[in-house]
């Protein structure tokens, strides 16, 4: 009998090994769930509903797929460190991380915050085909992706700051 102690200490220990790998997937998943979204939660509003919702520039960039001036917008030029979350419905879309300096005057990103909470969409207004991009949860329009961004992905994300709002990172936190 001399070998059953360390047999059940060793299994012991393979159940709290796997209790704490358990519980770190589950604080990783949820994690990742606080800024996803369930898929069946999208936000939907009538015409109406979004107009008295949004300020005047907000409604006509996110809802009638508007356009803001280059460079005179809130965050083309911002190098703060946080998060851009959606304007109209507070989902997490990019962050400071992925920020680039494009030159074009818009905030540019080349990857979003989560694949998840960016959808795109063929757009094929102004004579032009490109690729519109939009919030997962409410389809906000959010602006237009090109395939001539930055390394690691080549994408340059181009946003209007009118469909974004910035929540700088608190250090203290
Ligand atoms: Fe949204």
């Amino acid at each position: 009998c001399g070998g059953q102690g360390p047999r059940r200490i060793s299994m012991l220990l393979r159940v709290k090994r796997a209790a704490l790998c358990a519980v770190a997937v589950w604080a990783a998943v949820g994690f990742a769930a606080e800024k996803r979204f369930p898929l069946d939660q999208k936000i939907v509003k009538t015409d109406a509903e979004w107009k008295k919702a949004l300020p005047p520039e907000a409604y006509h960039v996110m809802r009638e797929k508007g356009t803001e001036p280059a460079f005179q917008n809130k965050y083309w030029n911002n190098h703060d460190t946080g998060e851009y979350v959606c304007g109209a419905c507070g989902l997490t879309l990019f962050s400071s991380e992925t920020k680039f300096d494009s030159g074009t005057g818009w905030p540019s990103f080349w990857r979003p915050a989560d694949d998840l909470n960016v959808e795109t969409e063929s757009d094929r207004t102004f004579g032009m085909t490109r690729t519109e991009v939009h919030c997962a949860r409410c389809g906000a329009h959010l602006g237009h992706l090109f395939p001539d961004g930055p390394k690691p992905t080549g994408l340059r994300y181009c946003i209007n700051s009118a469909s974004l709002n910035f929540k700088k990172h608190d250090p203290k936190k």
